[in-house]
């Protein structure tokens, strides 16, 4: 391609790019990140009843966790579509193709793919992450990078693999660019689905891989330090309680091996929860 634009002056514009900490190139056109998105198009029909923005699936009402604050959101309609799209799922297979046709979060117009979920749905165990990384966008599928390896082997430990009792998914479906950490807006976007997925999926037990699947998923400000290891118990939209254990995530036991003594004390904790409910 050729520019109007001297070499020096563009090596100069790459170098600025690059100390301001855009070092990833993520595709040959400019995006206009300050475009109106396109109106949803998912939503099947008519919209004929909304549930007020309180309504959403919760920890039950005994947690002493600390509720996060409302997210000031820029477009809070958005959050609405999505939970309006997601309610109108009945199966997962329908959740999916409403995720992949939704167009209300930003980061899908910078993501290769759309990560929806791997393993076997309606397993006794469903695990939720944060956000797919480089590998999980290239492949489509979540935790499948270094970190989901590690994860594989821990449940490997106790028996368990992704090919028989677990069902993984994130709380985001599209990459973050850079991998920086979700905003909280585009958290509670893609959180509507994923409340849905797991009211759907109907595991025995979910897992959150680190503090911002447990923080998001709990809707808490409450920290992993503090999170991992204690079960709690999250209320589904159909009142049902689903028992619940943050733990920490695998990245995070790449960068401090030395807290996979807590990890592995709380596989053992799955394992025994597992057992109790006689699904082991
Ligand atoms: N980290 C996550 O939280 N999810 C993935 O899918 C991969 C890495």
């Amino acid at each position: 391609m050729t520019s109007a634009i001297p070499r020096d002056d563009l090596a100069s514009l790459l170098k600025w790019y690059v100390d301001n900490g855009l070092d990833e190139t993520i595709g040959e056109v400019p995006v206009d990140r300050f475009a109106p998105p396109p109106a949803p198009a998912s939503v099947p029909a008519p919209v004929t009843e909304r549930r007020p923005a309180a309504a959403t699936p919760s920890r039950a009402a005994s947690s002493p966790l600390p509720v996060r604050a409302p997210v000031p959101l820029e477009s809070p309609q958005l959050v609405e579509d999505a939970r309006e799209v997601a309610r109108r799922c009945g199966t997962i297979a329908e959740l999916e193709t409403a995720i992949r046709a939704f167009e209300g979060c930003a980061l899908k117009r910078t993501a290769k793919n759309t990560v929806f979920a791997d393993g076997v749905a309606g397993a006794p165990v469903m695990v939720v992450g944060e956000a797919p990384g480089g590998d999980e966008d290239r492949l489509g599928k979540p935790f499948v990078g270094v970190s989901g390896q590690l994860m594989d082997r821990m449940f490997d430990a106790i028996g368990m693999s992704r090919a028989r009792d677990l069902y993984i998914t994130n709380i985001l479906f599209w990459r973050p660019p850079g991998n920086r950490t979700p905003t909280l807006a585009e958290q509670a976007i893609c959180l509507a689905f994923t409340r849905r997925h797991i009211e759907l999926a109907r595991p025995k037990v979910l897992v959150l891989a680190g503090g911002t699947a447990a923080k998001a998923v709990l809707d808490t400000t409450e920290g992993i330090m503090r999170l991992r290891g204690k079960w709690t118990s999250l209320r589904l939209d159909d009142g049902s309680e689903l028992p619940t254990l943050p733990t920490f995530h695998p990245a995070y036991l790449l960068r401090t091996p030395a807290s996979k003594r807590q990890s592995w004390s709380d596989l053992l904790a799955l394992d025994k929860k597992l057992k109790e409910l006689g699904v082991k």
